[in-house]
């Protein structure tokens, strides 16, 4: 009788618990987040496209292939189309309309908003992700590993952070939740990918500003940063594993961001097969980041806990192709329009991997889309954290977990948002300051600098060729009314019209 009385209350025990005012279920799953940089959603040998595309034969990524054939694969997933909106939204859970680190950030205070003729642009959160109140342009949050941490996990983090401007609390994980930061900061790209050159940029006479911090044991060693840490990531997560704790590893790759760097493990291959310099360190770059997933996975495995870890594989905005790659500009991410920094689909579409082992399907795919934001609620939701409040009271995302049960729905019934008031550069397809939506199959991009709309049926049209604004008035206003709406419902930033001397107009109100 008392031993069944220990037990029930051991029982009891097991089943969950709060602590720090966040309830979680008792059997946490450990979580592995890997978060490429400036991945294409067609550099994988994996087809995320309805066929096999040249980019699916050209790239090679076995490791990617394994998660696939064990996971579910999106086909459909979104980021925003740079850095640190998604890697914000990210943590927050939040749009970037809402949070308004809109842009990349580096300095405090800085934009790095490319000046533009005719719009001046409004005063965004520069600073990037602040997990204190008061600091002046920054969103104030509470950040995914401090939930988690909260709920009992080890949080590590390896790799590009860009949470934060220099010199804010957010430039450090450890400030953000994170118990272990290795090699994070608030630069968004390495020194160098080197050893041999310390992962400094001083070979390019570059800011040191972008050195890799950390990691001082590879300096001057023949040792990739992608590789360094890996290596650095499964230490961390030994150490949490002997320390009998859940972990939540955010294994955030500086690949396979500029600079290139030839990775010899890999690159002369990638020669042999036609490709250009510029095009054999990307392929290269791709496949070390490949080789660190089956890595980190192995090690995983070697610690028997394979079964109870969720892995989830992203990319935090589309392929780079308006510069800095070999080939014609805005081509390296067919069949998408553009790449990076652009409101088509080459921009924003990524690759996303779900495997959870006794939940998802392996071998299975997932045609509904999601967006960056609904990793926040879907991870608390796997790591069994229940009633979570954001800072403010609202959460964008919606939770994936029913789409990973494949549990029914209307297909694509909400609306998707993106909001970049900013000029990030070049030009090209879809690439300057835009506010767009996606509804069903149709998307909606609206150009601050002329009130332009473009209109897509990514059904029928999925490199974004054929602009049916004109031909399709009626959804044309539906949706540049919900976008208005949409923007106006959380307070989103519009850029000053400099002739006009006013703000742009919100969609849906264009001047006529
Ligand atoms: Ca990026």
């Amino acid at each position: 009788m008392l031993l069944q009385l220990r037990r029930a209350i051991l029982i009891l025990c097991l089943a969950g618990g709060v602590i720090g005012g966040v309830t979680y279920a008792a059997e946490k799953p450990n979580i592995v987040l890997f978060l490429v940089d400036d991945m294409g959603w067609q550099d994988t040998s994996v087809p995320f496209h309805n066929e096999v595309t040249p980019f699916n034969r050209r790239y090679r990524t076995p490791n990617m292939k394994k998660l696939a054939a064990a996971g579910m694969k999106f086909t459909q997933a979104y980021a925003c189309s740079v850095c640190s909106p998604t890697r914000v939204s990210l943590m927050t859970g939040l749009n970037a309309a809402r949070h308004r680190v809109t842009n990349w950030t580096l300095r405090r205070n800085a934009s790095n908003d490319r000046r533009h003729p005719g719009l001046e642009f409004p005063k965004w959160n520069v600073n990037g992700l602040s997990p204190e109140p008061g600091i002046e342009r920054t969103i104030h949050a509470t950040a995914l590993p401090a939930v988690l941490k909260r709920a009992g996990y080890r949080t590590i983090h390896a790799g590009k952070a860009h949470f934060g401007a220099v010199g804010t609390p957010g430039a450090d994980p450890r400030n953000v939740g994170f118990d272990v930061n290795i090699g994070g900061h608030a630069a968004g790209g390495p020194g160098s990918y080197l050893g041999t050159q310390n992962f400094s940029a001083v070979w390019r006479r570059g800011d040191r500003v972008w050195d890799v911090p950390g990691l001082e044991q590879y300096h001057g060693k023949d040792v990739f940063l992608t590789e360094a840490l890996t290596i650095e990531a499964n230490k961390a997560v030994d150490r949490a594993v002997a320390d009998g704790k859940p972990f939540f590893l955010y294994m955030a790759h500086y690949a396979v961001h500029v600079p290139f760097a030839p990775d010899e493990r890999f690159y002369q291959k990638y020669r042999d097969a036609g490709l250009d310099h510029t095009e054999a360190m990307y392929a290269a770059l791709v496949e070390g980041m490949d080789k660190s997933l089956g890595d980190i996975l192995a090690n995983v495995e070697r610690h028997g806990l394979t079964d109870n870890t969720i892995v989830l594989f992203m990319s935090d905005n589309g392929g780079l192709s308006a510069h800095g790659r070999g080939g014609k500009p805005h081509t390296h991410n067919k069949p998408l329009s553009s790449g990076k920094g652009s409101a088509h689909e080459g921009g924003v579409r990524v690759p996303v991997i779900a495997k959870w082992p006794g939940v998802t399907q392996p071998g299975s795919a997932c045609n509904r889309y999601v967006i960056i934001e609904d990793f926040f609620p879907a991870i608390l939701e796997m790591a069994g954290v229940e009633d979570f409040q954001q800072v403010g009271g609202v959460m964008d995302g919606v939770s994936f977990v029913p789409l990973l049960r494949q549990a029914e729905g209307d297909p694509n019934d909400r609306a998707l948002f993106w909001h970049y008031p900013n000029n990030w550069g070049p030009n090209g397809p879809g690439i300057g300051p835009s506010s767009s939506i996606r509804r069903g199959d149709w998307k909606l991009i609206y150009y601050h600098e002329d009130q332009r709309y473009e209109l897509f049926n990514l059904a029928e049209d999925l490199g974004e060729q054929r602009n049916l604004a004109d031909e399709n008035p009626e959804v044309r206003e539906r949706l540049a009314s919900q976008l208005g709406q949409f923007l106006v419902s959380v307070g989103a930033l519009m850029p000053l019209d400099k002739r006009a001397s006013r703000p742009v107009s919100l969609p849906g109100q264009r001047n006529e």
